[in-house]
C-alpha cells in the first residue's frame, strides 16, 4: 500500500524473504490453527493478522485449520463462530479449510509406522505410575517397564485400542525418545490416548485420539505448511516436532515462535473466558465487555482498527504486556473518521426558551461528520422546549474564566442553533433543578450570526418533543488491575464491579430514530456508541464503545 515508504521487516518477514531468496521455499504456506473449544479473542487476532498477513504479502496461502483433536471440549458452534470472526476481520482462506480430524486415518498410519520402526510403543502404566516415572524438570525420568516390549506386541495392542478393547486410560501410545532428556516434552511423550467419546465431526468412529503434539506438527506437514508460526510457549515442543519429521521423513514444516499478545486489564485465555461465561459473570461470549472478537465487535470496535493495532504492536520474540489504551486509540482514530455525529443527552434537564413562540419550529443543519465532507448533513428541529445535559448547568458556577457552560446570566451557544442567555431556573421540592429558563438572540443563528457576540461555551441539545428515548449500556474495563498474569489469587477477584451501568433516561436527537443494529455514532463530546442487537421495535439499545478520550488513566493514577 505505502509503496514509497521504506518498510522495516519484522523478524518473521526477514526469515520468509531469506527463504524465498535462497530458494528454500517456492510459495509461502502459513496456517491459523484454532482449537474449536471457545471463541476467538484479541490475542488470536494477532495470530490471524500475522498468518494471513504474511501469506498475502508474499502471494502465498494461509490455511484455516481446526486443530480438533480433543473431543471433550470441541463443538460445531465454535467452528462457525471462528469462521465468522476471521471473515469479519477481513481475511479469506478460500478453499483452504482443513480439520485435523480429517487426518485421523493418516495420523493413525503414521503412528503405526513409528511403532514399526521401533520409535513408539504402547504403555500400560497407571496414571500414578506414569507420573512417578516422569521425573521433574531438575530430575531425569525413568523408563517404563513396557518400553522395550516387542514391536509386534505394540502393533497388536494399538490396533486393539483402536477397535475399542480397552477403557479410557488403560493404554497409551508413546514415542520412544529419551526419558532423561532435560526437555520434559522429549520424555517419551504420549501420541495417542483412549477416549470413548463422540467427536463433533467423526462421531463415534474413533475411540483413540492423537494428542495435540502429535496431530499438530503432522497436520502442518500434510498441508506442506512452509512457515508454522506459533506462540513462544511452543518453543519447547519444537524438538519433538522436529524429531517426528526426521523419524517419519515427512514434509519439514519450519516452526517459528513469536511472543503472544498480553493486554493490560484484559484476560486472553479461552479457558478463563469460558469461566466468565459459564459462571455468568458476563452475558455470554459476545458480551461487549469480553475481549473476544465477537464481544469487541458488538461493543463497536472495528476490524480496521484491530488490524491497525496489530500492525502497530508488530511481532517480536520478547514477552511483554501491551497497553490496552493502544487498541482503544486505534478504535477512536478509526471511528472519528467514520462515525456520524449526533447529539445525545445522557442526563437530561429541560431548557425552556421563553422568548421563542409556542408552536414555532426551525430546522437547523449539521454535518454528519466534519472529518468527511462526503458524509452529508442532517436536520435538527429547534423548538421552545429543549433538553440539555444536567452537567452543563450550574446554579452557582465558578468564574466565567473557569466555567464556560450555563449558569444564571451566563451566555452559551447551543451548537448549530442560537446563543442563549440563562434567565432563571426552577427546583423541585427535593432541591433538584428541574427546569432552566433562557432567552435566545435571534441574530445569532449558527452560520448566519450577525451579532458579533463571542461565547466560549457550546452545548449539545435536543428538541423535547422530538427527543428519542433510548437505553445506553455504559461499559468500562472488565478488570481493575493492569497485569492479570501477575496475580496469585483467582482472576475473578479482580473483576470491575462497575464494568456495566445502564442509562435508561438518555435522549437522542430525532435523526437517531432510523438507526439500525450495527450503526455507529459519535455522540458529540461524549463518546462512541453502537446500536446493539438487543434493540427492539420499542426501544433502541446502544453500547458505549468508548468515551471520547481516555479517561481511565487519569481516574486511576
Ligand atoms: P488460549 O490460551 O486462549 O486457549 P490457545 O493457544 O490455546 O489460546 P488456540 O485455539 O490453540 O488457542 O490458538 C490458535 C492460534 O492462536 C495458535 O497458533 C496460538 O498460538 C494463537 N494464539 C492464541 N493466543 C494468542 C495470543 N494471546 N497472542 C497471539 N497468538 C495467540
Ligand atoms: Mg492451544
Amino acid at each position: 500500500m505505502e509503496q514509497n515508504k521504506k518498510e522495516s521487516l519484522n523478524f518473521i518477514e526477514q526469515l520468509i524473504e531469506g527463504d524465498l531468496k535462497e530458494g528454500n521455499v517456492q510459495k509461502v504456506y502459513t496456517r491459523f490453527p484454532p482449537e474449536p473449544n471457545g471463541y476467538l479473542h484479541i490475542g488470536h487476532a494477532k495470530s490471524i493478522c500475522l498468518n494471513f498477513g504474511v501469506a498475502q504479502k508474499y502471494e502465498g496461502q494461509c490455511h484455516l485449520r481446526f486443530d480438533d483433536t480433543n473431543p471433550e471440549k470441541e463443538e460445531t458452534e465454535y467452528v462457525e463462530a471462528i469462521k465468522a470472526d476471521i471473515k469479519w476481520l477481513g481475511f479469506d482462506w478460500g478453499s483452504s479449510e482443513y480439520y485435523a480430524s480429517d487426518y485421523f486415518e493418516q495420523l493413525y498410519e503414521l503412528a503405526v509406522r513409528l511403532i514399526e520402526k521401533g520409535a513408539a510403543y504402547v504403555d500400560e502404566l497407571s496414571a500414578v505410575q506414569f507420573n512417578e516415572l516422569k521425573g521433574s524438570p531438575t530430575e531425569p525420568g525413568k523408563e517404563s517397564p513396557f518400553r522395550d516390549r516387542p514391536i509386534v506386541e505394540s502393533l497388536e495392542i494399538f490396533e486393539a485400542m483402536k477397535s475399542g478393547a480397552f477403557q479410557d486410560g488403560e493404554r497409551v501410545l508413546r514415542a520412544k525418545i529419551d526419558m532423561s532428556s532435560p526437555n520434559m516434552h522429549m520424555r517419551d511423550p504420549i501420541l495417542y490416548r483412549i477416549k470413548h467419546m463422540e467427536h463433533h465431526r467423526t462421531g463415534s468412529k474413533w475411540c483413540i485420539y492423537p494428542t495435540y503434539d502429535f496431530a499438530h506438527g503432522q497436520s502442518d506437514s500434510m498441508e506442506k505448511i512452509t512457515h508454522s508460526l506459533c506462540t513462544l510457549e511452543f518453543e519447547v515442543h519444537r524438538p519433538l516436532y522436529d524429531w517426528l519429521i526426521r523419524e517419519l521423513g515427512i514434509h519439514p514444516s519450519k516452526q517459528t515462535e513469536f511472543a503472544r499478545l498480553n493486554l493490560s486489564y484484559t484476560i486472553v485465555s479461552k479457558r478463563s473466558l469460558r469461566e466468565l461465561v459459564e459462571g455468568h459473570y458476563v452475558a455470554g461470549w459476545d458480551d461487549p465487555r469480553m475481549p473476544t472478537i465477537s464481544g469487541i465487535r458488538r461493543r463497536g470496535f472495528t476490524a480496521k482498527s484491530i488490524r491497525k493495532f496489530t500492525d502497530t504492536i508488530g511481532v517480536a520474540r520478547r514477552d511483554g504486556i501491551t497497553d490496552v489504551a493502544l487498541l482503544e486509540h486505534a478504535v477512536r482514530e478509526d471511528l472519528n473518521k467514520t462515525a456520524h455525529r449526533i447529539f445525545g443527552i445522557m442526563d437530561p434537564v429541560k431548557l425552556i426558551i421563553t422568548n421563542w413562540p409556542e408552536d414555532h419550529q426551525e430546522i437547523m443543519m449539521a454535518e454528519n461528520n466534519p472529518e468527511d465532507e462526503n458524509s452529508g448533513t442532517r436536520e435538527m428541529p429547534f423548538t421552545r422546549e429543549l433538553f440539555i445535559d444536567r452537567s452543563d448547568f450550574m446554579e452557582d458556577p465558578p468564574s466565567p474564566r473557569k466555567w464556560f457552560r450555563l449558569g444564571p446570566d451566563r451566555e452559551v451557544r447551543l451548537k448549530k442553533g442560537y446563543i442563549i442567555k440563562c434567565t432563571g431556573f426552577k427546583k423541585s421540592e427535593k432541591g433538584e433543578v428541574i427546569e432552566i429558563y433562557a432567552e435566545y438572540d435571534p441574530n445569532t443563528k449558527s452560520g448566519q450570526d450577525t451579532s458579533g457576540k463571542k461565547v466560549k461555551g457550546t452545548l449539545g441539545w435536543v428538541s423535547a418533543p422530538h427527543a428519542v428515548a433510548v437505553e445506553i449500556r455504559m461499559y468500562d474495563r472488565l478488570f481493575l488491575i493492569e497485569n492479570l498474569n501477575k496475580i496469585e489469587d483467582d482472576f475473578k477477584n479482580h473483576l470491575n464491579p462497575d464494568s456495566l451501568t445502564i442509562n435508561t433516561q438518555a435522549l437522542l436527537e430525532p435523526s437517531a430514530r432510523d438507526a439500525q443494529v450495527g450503526d455507529q455514532f459519535q455522540f458529540e463530546r461524549i463518546g462512541y456508541f453502537r446500536v446493539d442487537e438487543d434493540s427492539h421495535s420499542e426501544k433502541l439499545i446502544f453500547n458505549r464503545t468508548l468515551t471520547l478520550r481516555d479517561g481511565w488513566t487519569k481516574k486511576n493514577k
